[in-house]
């Protein structure tokens, strides 16, 4: 796979499972807080429903309270006046419409101080009866003090208490698979919030006591209330949001649920699951629940008569389809942001890559160049390209190549000069030792024939130029075998600033070097160097001639000796004449090279110099640059009173590989 797909994927990777894990562990945090938040809600949704209901209950302690304290009722008991009584009528409600009217009760009763009805305000033909069974009633007797609380009462009390509460009581069951089975058809009791005030004479006297009802099945005040207080009528999606319901045991009789057909969903029934939690063990049930058509998050408190009896629950619950909503919402926007994280990193990973792989193509362009042989190749400056580092190694690389390579071609072209003067040596030498026999020969007879010659003999000159001509002849064959030859003289220490100012010494006063100025720089306590005296005079004087030659009466020879970083000894001669063209200096070594006139140079000179210098274990260089100048550099192993060869052979080796 290419680096650059390598490169996208891996960030795609990497930004995609970040991305699903952020959502993961965003949307399951979420979702817990969002969880925890609503049932929060809905628990104090539950609270407040119970205010409201607890506050229905004062306000018909307060009722009554006022009605006893506006209506002559001593007097009616005292002095069994029930006329005085038939303005409480107005107080009986007929239907369940007008919530709005706060003084509405469904049933009022007054009884004497042994709980024996005095009259029925809703039904004042059935009286005289004892209705101390009613817990409240009786507390409120016995206590003299005002109670309220729920209670359950069979349809035949309630008709008794108010014929036209019949019908109201009476609800139809609708049964579904999940709720508690409830064997009846029909509902037969109602669930009544119950009042009575206690009624005193001017001593303060118990007279008897004021009892009040309000039947809670199909009346909607209550649940309307809380829906409104706690709501707010708030709507989702065209819904109500919340809801709350009154359960008589596990029947809902009053409630702004709706069935399907947009009917108070009452006399439908609570899930077992709930109904066994909060009827069966009397403990709040919050949680998910399905009530009559959707799913609400929802919670159920009981509802406890005067003797703490569970009669029935209370009910609230907020549609869960809008948290449900907004989780996919969060979802959605936690997708949509991995999307677009995807989608920068592809990008930035995309021309990252690309980046990337531009700068190995030049990089691999810089190599190919390398390997082909153009070691001058640098790669060019990438800013910001956050190569830097590579590139520096590689144009060091590169740099170190090519001082390798000059090194190695400047050692390759010093072995093979070596061999090719040596050979040519070998061969020089054989031709000359070749030559010298006959030469020898043609000297011997052409001297005696000039001996036997007359004094006046015309041919005379002739023969005398044969043996000048010869001796040229023999003493260049004399240079050739020299050339070749090892030292002869001894090989001694030597100080070699005494063998060069004894050179400088033979020449100096010779006529080409009047115009010549003549500078040495010769270090003091040089290590001595091995060699035969005569043959160094001889290499010295042939570079000091070549310099003045070169020179051509006028400039400056400057000699200087120093000891180099690896204790040989270092002398340069170096001269501002005319200098060597680039393409014959790899051949001045030669025997017979030059490029001087006929009859001015052998082109032997330094062919023999660089014979001598070799039999002395040492090495000799040469730097030009044609019109400036020239200069020679010698390099001697020092010499320490050591015989041992390969101690020379050691420093040659080491100066070989600094000068090469
Ligand atoms: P010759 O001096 O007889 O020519 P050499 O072997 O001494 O023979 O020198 C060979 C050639 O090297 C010379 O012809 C000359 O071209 C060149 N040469 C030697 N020394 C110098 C120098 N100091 N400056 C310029 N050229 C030189």
């Amino acid at each position: 796979m290419r680096l650059q797909s390598r490169l996208v994927i891996g960030f795609l990777i990497a930004t995609c499972l970040t991305g699903a894990v952020a959502t993961l562990v965003g949307i399951t945090t979420i979702n817990k807080n969002t969880i925890d938040e609503v049932q929060r809600k809905v628990q104090q949704d539950i609270n407040t429903a119970e205010l409201v209901y607890r506050h229905n209950l004062e306000r018909l302690e307060y009722q009554l309270q006022f009605i006893s304290l506006r209506t002559p009722i001593q007097d009616a008991i005292l002095r069994n006046d029930l006329g005085a009584l038939e303005d409480l009528k107005a107080l009986i409600r007929i239907g369940t419409g007008q919530s709005e009217d706060h003084m509405a009760l469904d049933m009022l009763t007054l009884v004497d101080a042994n709980g024996r009805v005095i009259h029925r305000v809703a039904n004042p033909d059935a009286k005289d009866d004892q209705i101390l069974w009613d817990s409240v009633v009786r507390r409120c007797l016995f206590e003299k003090k005002p109670k309220s609380a729920p209670e359950i009462m069979s349809v035949d009390v309630i008709r008794a208490q108010n014929p036209n509460l019949y019908n109201r009581v009476l609800i139809p069951i609708v049964k579904t698979p999940q709720s508690v089975v409830i064997r009846e058809s029909q509902l037969t009791d109602g669930m009544v919030l119950r009042a009575a005030y206690p009624i005193f004479d001017k001593q303060g006297n118990l007279l008897g006591a004021l009892v009040g009802g309000i039947l809670l099945n199909r009346d909607y005040a209550i649940v309307d209330t809380i829906k409104e207080t706690v709501y707010h009528d708030e709507r989702y999606r065209g819904r109500d949001m919340g809801f709350a319901t009154i359960f008589l045991g596990g029947v809902r009789i009053s409630t702004n649920v709706m069935t399907l057909d947009e009917k108070r969903a009452v006399g439908t029934i609570v899930s077992k699951e709930v109904y066994d939690q909060v009827i069966g063990e009397g403990r709040d049930w919050i949680g998910r629940a399905f009530v009559v058509n959707d799913w609400y998050i929802s919670s159920y408190t009981p509802i406890r008569d005067i003797e703490n009896h569970i009669i029935g629950m209370l009910y609230t619950g907020i549609l869960e389809a809008k948290y449900r909503d907004m989780t996919l919402q969060t979802t959605w926007i936690f997708f949509g942001i991995t999307t677009l994280g995807m989608v920068v990193a592809f990008f930035i990973s995309f021309s990252l890559g690309h980046g990337i792989i531009r700068r190995i193509r030049i990089l691999k362009g810089a190599t190919e160049a390398i390997s082909s042989g153009n070691l001058e190749y640098q790669l060019p400056p990438g800013r910001s390209s956050g190569f830097d580092m590579l590139d520096e190694a590689f144009n060091n690389m590169a740099k170190s190549l090519k001082d390798r390579d000059d090194r190695l071609q400047k050692a390759f072209q010093r072995i093979t000069r070596t061999e090719r003067l040596a050979s040519l040596g070998q061969m020089a030498a054989g031709v000359a030792h070749e030559i010298n026999n006959p030469l020898g020969g043609i000297l011997l007879y052409s001297n005696l024939v000039l001996e036997e010659m007359e004094e006046d003999n015309i041919v005379r000159a002739n023969i005398e130029k044969i043996i000048y001509q010869t001796n040229r002849c023999k003493k260049i064959v004399q240079n050739l075998l020299d050339f070749a030859r090892t030292p002869s003289g001894d090989m001694v220490p030597l100080d070699i600033n005494n063998v060069i100012m004894m050179s400088l010494n033979l020449v100096k006063d010779q006529s080409m070097f009047l115009g010549i100025r003549v500078e040495t720089t010769l270090a003091a306590n040089l290590p001595q160097v091995r060699g035969d005296l005569s043959r160094l005079e001889e290499v010295f004087l042939n570079l000091f001639i070549n310099a003045a030659d070169a020179m051509n009466d006028h400039g400056a020879l400057r000699i200087t000796t120093r000891l180099s970083s690896t204790n040989t000894v270092k002398v340069y001669i170096a001269d501002t004449g005319k200098g060597i063209d680039k393409a014959y200096l790899p051949h001045i070594f030669e025997p017979f090279f030059t490029t001087k006139d006929p009859g001015q140079g052998t082109g032997l000179g330094l062919s023999i110099t660089y014979g001598i210098i070799q039999k002395h274990n040492g090495l000799i260089d040469v730097e030009s640059e044609p019109g400036i100048g020239t200069t020679f550099i010698i390099t001697f192993p020092p010499y320490f009173g050591s015989e041992e060869p390969n101690e020379a052979d050691k420093y040659r080796e080491a100066e070989g590989a600094n000068i090469g």
